[in-house]
């Protein structure tokens, strides 16, 4: 094979993933994802890790960039419910769902254990040292190195950008909704040098006690979008991408399995 033709880091990760509508999922349970992390970071290359949805996927389909995101990360998780429904559904099962909040909370144990540095970037002002606060009362001798809220201007961006350097963390936890998170990531890590980037969403107000997670037996039936929906009514925008991802998994089936690669 000529050195032109030689499939990319990106797509050397693409090979292990099951593709649901064309977008690699690694088939991890959060201890897989948990030692998958520690791995990168002992390693020299920033790398990305996508805590992803459906809504990510369809999203993700549409948008070159941001499909170029998930074939460039490190490690992409199932997060969103729909997910794991849809890879049993297409004969590929995703061992386990691996929502993000939970794998912040346990990179957060790791990071006390080894002692490395959680830099919290995102939400509303006060809430990711409220998130840190949280994390830190829970996992003792955590290192935060840092906090910002994310709703910084374009001219602020460099002070944030100076503010994460300095700080040094190991891992960058940002919450600032996605796509932009995972985009801001793509776009900054390198020139950071933070070994693990993570987009959180809205984890940081859960943990700090602003958002209510839906109860157990909700998360268990793949019901929080339906939870979020009635704490939330003006978000409705949020699940009209269900119906039209649920006829393009019923379209991938029909249509043969070379999506699943
Ligand atoms: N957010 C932010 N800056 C912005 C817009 C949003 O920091 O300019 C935060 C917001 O406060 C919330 C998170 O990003 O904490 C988005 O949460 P959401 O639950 O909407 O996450 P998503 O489902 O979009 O990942």
């Amino acid at each position: 094979m000529s050195k032109a033709s030689w499939p990319s880091p990106g797509r050397w990760r693409e090979l292990g993933r099951i593709r649901i509508l064309g977008v690699g999922i690694d088939p991890v349970t959060m201890a897989e994802a948990l030692s998958r992390v520690e791995g990168l970071l002992d390693g020299a290359r920033p790398s990305q890790v996508i805590t992803a949805n459906p809504e990510m996927v369809m999203l993700a389909r549409r948008n070159k960039p941001f499909a170029q995101v998930f074939q460039e990360a490190a490690l992409v998780v199932p997060d969103g419910y729909g997910l794991i429904w849809a890879s049993r559904f297409l004969g590929r099962p995703l061992p386990e769902r691996v929502a993000g909040i939970d794998l912040l909370d346990n990179l957060a144990a790791l990071a006390a254990r080894r002692r490395y540095g959680l830099f919290l970037l995102g939400a509303r002002e006060g809430v990711a040292a409220e998130a840190a606060a949280e994390l830190q009362r829970r996992h003792p001798g955590l290192i935060i190195a840092g906090f910002h809220h994310g709703y910084f201007t374009p001219d602020e961006e460099r002070q944030v950008l100076d503010r994460i350097r300095e700080a040094r963390p190991h891992i960058l936890a940002v919450g600032l909704g996605t796509p932009r998170q995972e985009l801001w990531l793509a776009r900054h890590q390198a020139s950071l040098q933070v070994p693990i980037g993570i987009g959180v969403g809205g984890s940081f107000d859960v943990l700090a006690g602003r958002v209510q997670r839906a109860p157990r037996w909700m998360q268990a039936r793949g019901l929080e979008w339906l939870y979020r929906l009635l704490r939330e009514p003006w978000r409705y925008r949020r699940v009209l991408f269900i119906p039209p991802f649920v006829g393009a998994v019923l379209r991938q089936k029909l249509t043969g399995r070379r999506e699943l690669s």
